[in-house]
């Protein structure tokens, strides 16, 4: 349950993590997301935040999937995670693991920001990460 043991969770607030915060001011989430990207490898996702159960539990299932992931796979993995919630067809939902859990918040539109939050963080962090490069 990620939820009640979440993983990943608390910041660093050191190099060479680099955070990204952003919030979801319809539910009133607010997430952190810290990660190390090293020779194209998403070396580690730390997060944190407040907020309700969909977008916390949804940060720890993200942070369990991108450890380890290389850049691009997590790009795809997240562009992946975005599709499903919106109700598109996964030919390969499978690689989303844990994941895949929140296929049913496509049947909430309302929640959808909530389980995208961390993820929206996780890339935007990509992106500045790679603009830095
Ligand atoms: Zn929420």
């Amino acid at each position: 349950d990620h939820y009640k043991n979440p993983k990943n969770k608390g910041l660093k607030n050191t190099d060479p993590y680099h955070m990204v915060h952003l919030t979801n001011p319809s539910c009133g989430d607010d997430m952190r997301v810290e990660i190390i990207v090293s020779d194209g490898q998403v070396v580690d996702v730390r997060q944190d935040g407040k907020g309700c159960s969909i977008c916390l539990s949804s940060a720890s299932v993200m942070s369990e999937l991108l450890i380890g992931k290389s850049v691009e796979e997590a790009k795809s993995l997240i562009d992946g995670f975005y599709s499903m919630v919106k109700g598109e067809d996964l030919p390969d939902e499978d690689k989303l693991e844990e994941a895949i859990a929140y296929k049913g918040v496509r049947d909430f539109p309302a929640r959808i920001k909530c389980a995208t939050l961390a993820w929206k963080c996780v890339e935007k962090a990509i992106e500045e990460v790679e603009e830095h490069e």
